[in-house]
């Protein structure tokens, strides 16, 4: 590469000064790219390139103009680059730039984007190096940031899977992974499938557990963090958040007034499958819309916005803390017109966490602080409307609306309605930011100011009047500075002490001494009034700065009672109740809905009971018949009602439970190319470890994605395990009719199912849930539909029929003399081909309970091996046992079905 010197040298000196992917160098009124950079930049911002020569060669140059700087870093940081900024200062011997600031994801201040931006580190204990004396060696330290409204959470996790669980919740932008983290490829690489954060390798000196826990400690307070309790590796990744906020420049430590432990005690554990399964926050497709989320957010602020996506997130268990949102809730939801009146209030409210957030950075203008002065005052207008209506005044909204320091509130509400002016420009540096009777030397200045322009603005007129003109205009621009322009026909007329400055088209411009007089003097005002007002402003948003936690409580309360108003909303306009909550095994929801679902389609309620006696539901069903919407429904109720939500349905009695666990069989999520049978299995797994007798479990068709026998043995080992072992509160859909046995040989398990109404062959879905299992299998309907060939079809029905009185099925068209049935048998898990003319005692049984415990109803060796397959048969067998089902799409299945059922009829 040739040396490049000046300018361009000066950023390539840069461009190796720092590990940003591009460099963003000022350059008087513009920042510019050189180089490759440039032309990155421009093939992603369609900036136009032109070519910059230095020493005989020849650069391309992008540059964006100093004001327009932020949209095209943010632009850019989208699209997943760091950007260093470098700023232009002034030297003795000119200028030199130096690099002030690299943005990334999750430092990136300017966003428009209302969600909470988490810039999150997670740290391994195990591989962290660091001493094992406390705690479990191998817990996850995780911590989340969000830099536009200083909010700053820890978590311990136990595991890896805890640690996905949380940065799936939060959803971070950008991670910082620790040392032991980068080597780990699993985790790493479903932290990239899973989300579509950048990942980014901070110093690792930065998460050296002494360090790192001095860093926090600095900032929070050594007793904050001793009350904390957290472990080593959460104060590491704590540390390296800080670090990396502060090395990057952005300038927010101060807004970062608080440390608070997400504990997982008082939440309800919603692993990540979970919380995508029930589509909180989006749906399967991606899309914010149909999400729970969408469906029920009513706020009217973006951080009330923000509180109810977090609430959804991270459901709780303390009963105390949900009865409290209960009780807001309820006196929202009927006090309509009071709920009107604090929603037009709050929809006055700007995002108070973000102002404080500029305020520290520096970047906070006067509209701005004209922002956060609007929104204090919304405070005072809440507490009043709650005040004046009885039920809100008794509910817990009160004491939420008192919590910031009202009085300091006021003050600082006070004072800026002093400062700032009316209606503020968005340049800080050009004056008219503030208000006469806010500075005495000010006002001397502002006065002085306002006198000239008047005298100039009356200029004209006088002129007209003294020298009997006509035409006369009073004007400045760039080049002539003030001036008098008279017209044409009257410019021969002007007075001898009227120096002629140009001639246009139709007039001249002339300048007089006391003109020229009064523009340097109002030149000199115009700087003097800019610079003592952005001095007077930066004190003043110095002290907004220095009030960011009063900002954040205020910010805080506001949001929460605009993420309450919005669960009143819902509520009152979908119908929706109040839960009955406690501590017990009961789940009763009599007509209940599906929260998302109802909103689109005519829905049929339906009832869920479980209890003590009762905890384990199998669902059965017809394909298509509602079982996945039911369950989905259950879940969905329970999760809102431990946000203090009310529910969709008529009545809801509901014990807390302290995770909830969803599952859907892989060939559902097979369809849409997401699972493998081994991820199903290795979430089941998941579940039957961690999930507790207070857990609700819901398993959608788990144990589809493989071959029916494998599946059924699957899922009846599991309901066993779930029922005995972990005794969850269970509901498992699925369409294996021999599981609903189960519920003779285990007490708690009961069967319900979706009733479809058959008549002259024509399936009608009532959707609705009754006790007992269903007593028939609509798949041959849906074959029919699908437009299976009629033989098939019949033939279909007819084996079905025999299935249903038990009886052995002849397999069609063999060449040995003797029909041969075949019959699955339960006990044994395995296929059974039998010669038929024997007994025919040996059908598949239903009462034969937990696989292998009862031998007798088998059929003997001898009986089963006597009559081979005639070899036509068997090659089908072979055919269809070396279909793989978890390779095969599910179109292409069919027709393989079809085929193979073709040969047999042959
Ligand atoms: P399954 O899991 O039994 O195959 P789904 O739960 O996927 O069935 O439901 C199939 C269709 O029926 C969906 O489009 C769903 O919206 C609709 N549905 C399910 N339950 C209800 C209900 N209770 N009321 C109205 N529509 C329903
Ligand atoms: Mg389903």
């Amino acid at each position: 590469m040739t040396e490049a010197t000046g300018i361009v040298g000066e950023f390539f000196s840069l461009k190796e000064e720092t590990d940003a992917e591009l460099v963003a160098m000022q350059c008087g009124d513009f920042y510019e790219f050189f180089g490759e950079d440039a032309e990155t930049v421009s093939e992603e911002l369609d900036l136009k390139v032109s070519q910059k020569s230095s020493h005989g060669s020849s650069y391309p140059m992008a540059g964006v103009p100093v004001d327009d700087l932020t949209p095209y870093l943010k632009a850019l940081v989208e699209r997943g680059y760091r950007v260093a900024v470098a700023d232009q200062y002034e030297t003795d011997s000119g200028h030199a730039r130096e690099i002030v600031r690299v943005v990334t994801p999750g430092t990136l201040l300017e966003t428009s984007d209302a969600d909470a931006q988490y810039l999150a580190a997670v740290v391994d204990g195990g591989s962290a190096g660091g001493s094992s004396g406390s705690g479990s060696e191998n817990a996850y330290g995780l911590a989340f940031a969000d830099v536009t409204t200083g909010r700053f959470l820890v978590a311990d996790a136990a595991d890896a899977d805890d640690a996905l669980t949380e940065l799936y919740r939060f959803d971070p932008v950008e991670i910082l992974p620790g040392p032991g983290v980068r080597t780990d490829d699993e985790l790493l690489n479903t932290v990239r499938e899973r989300t579509d954060t950048t990942l980014t390798l901070h110093e690792t000196e930065a998460f050296a557990p002494k360090r790192a826990s001095h860093t926090v400690r600095e900032q929070f307070g050594t007793e904050t963090v001793d009350r904390l309790s957290v472990g080593e590796p959460t104060l590491a990744a704590a540390g390296a958040i800080l670090s990396y906020v502060e090395e990057t420049g952005a300038g927010v430590l101060a807004s970062m007034t608080r440390i608070q432990a997400h504990h997982g005690d008082d939440h309800v554990t919603l692993d990540a499958t979970t919380q995508r399964n029930l589509e909180l926050t989006e749906t399967m497709q991606g899309e914010r819309d149909g999400s729970l989320f969408a469906t029920i957010d009513h706020t009217r602020t973006s951080a009330g916005g923000r509180l109810l996506k977090e609430w959804l997130q991270r459901p709780r268990r303390s009963l105390a803390t949900l009865e409290e949102r209960q009780e807001s809730v309820a006196a929202l939801s009927t006090a309509a017109l009071a709920r009107d009146e604090l929603q037009d209030a709050l929809g006055e409210a700007y995002d108070l966490a973000r102002l404080a957030s500029k305020a520290t950075h520096g970047s906070a203008d006067a509209r701005d602080l004209l922002a956060v002065q609007e929104t204090l005052a919304v405070l005072p207008a809440l507490a009043d409307a709650i005040a004046s209506n009885p039920d809100l005044a008794d509910s817990p909204l009160s004491e939420i609306v008192d919590r910031p320091d009202r009085d300091a509130a006021r003050e600082l509400r006070e004072t800026l309605a002093e400062a700032i002016a009316d209606e503020p420009p968005s340049t800080v540096t050009q004056g008219e930011l503030l208000q006469r009777g806010y500075d005495d030397d000010l006002d001397e200045v502002i006065d002085r100011h306002e006198a000239i322009k008047e005298w100039l603005d009356t200029l004209a007129d006088r002129e007209k009047g003294q020298y009997g003109l006509s035409h006369v205009t009073v004007d400045r621009n760039k080049t002539d500075g003030y001036y008098i322009q008279v017209g044409k026909s009257a410019a021969d007329g002007v007075p001898d002490h009227y120096e002629e400055l140009k001639t246009l088209k139709n007039s001249k411009r002339f300048t007089t001494d006391e003109l020229e007089e009064k523009e340097r003097e109002i030149l000199r005002l115009e700087e003097r009034r800019g610079d003592l007002e952005y001095e007077l402003f930066e004190e003043l948003r110095d002290e907004v700065a220095a009030r960011a936690e009063l900002l954040q409580d205020v910010g805080r309360a506001l949001a929460t009672v605009d993420a309450l108003a919005s669960l009143a909303t819902h509520a009152a306009e979908n119908r929706w109740v109040q839960p009955d909550l406690h501590q017990g095994d009961r789940l009763a929801l009599e007509q209940g809905r599906h929260p998302v679902v109802e909103q689109t389609t005519e829905f049929v309620p339906n009832d869920v009971r479980l209890d003590e006696d009762r905890g384990f539901l199998v669902v059965t069903g017809p394909n298509m018949s509602g079982k996945s919407t039911y369950m989905r429904q259950v879940a969905c109720i329970v999760l809102l009602a431990q946000i203090g939500s009310f529910v969709p349905a008529k009545e809801a009695d509901i014990g807390l439970v302290d995770g909830i666990f969803t599952r859907v069989g892989a060939l559902d999520e097979l369809a849409q190319g997401r699972s493998t049978f081994m991820v199903e299995m290795s979430e089941l797994s998941n579940i039957l470890h961690t999930a507790t007798e207070e857990s609700l479990v819901i398993l959608d068709e788990v144990g589809r994605g493989t071959a029916t026998y494998d599946g059924i043995s699957i899922a009846w080992a599991a309901t066993e395990y779930l029922h005995n072992e972990v005794k969850a509160k269970t509901l498992f859909a699925t369409h294996y009719h021999e599981l609903t046995g189960l519920a003779e040989n285990l007490p708690r398990v009961a069967n319900v199912h979706v009733a479809a109404d058959e008549r002259d062959g024509e399936v009608t879905f009532l959707r609705t849930v009754r006790d007992g299992p269903t007593d028939r299998s609509y798949g041959v309907h849906v074959a029919d539909l699908a437009g299976v060939p009629e033989p098939v079809v019949d033939r279909s029905r007819d084996v079905l029929d025999r299935l249903r009185e038990e009886k052995a099925i002849e397999a069609k068209g063999g060449s040995s003399s003797e029909p041969v049935q075949a019959v699955f048998d339960l006990g044994s898990g395995t296929m059974q081909t039998q010669a038929t003319g024997q007994s025919q005692a040996h059908a598949a049984s239903t009462d034969g309970g937990p696989m292998g415990a009862d031998s007798d109803t088998q059929p003997t060796d001898a009986e089963s091996d006597t009559s081979p397959i005639d070899p036509d048969t068997e090659a089908v067998l072979e055919d269809l046992e070396s279909i793989d089902v978890n390779t095969t799409p599910p179109i292409e299945l069919v027709s393989k079905v079809q085929e193979l059922q073709e040969r047999l009829e042959e």
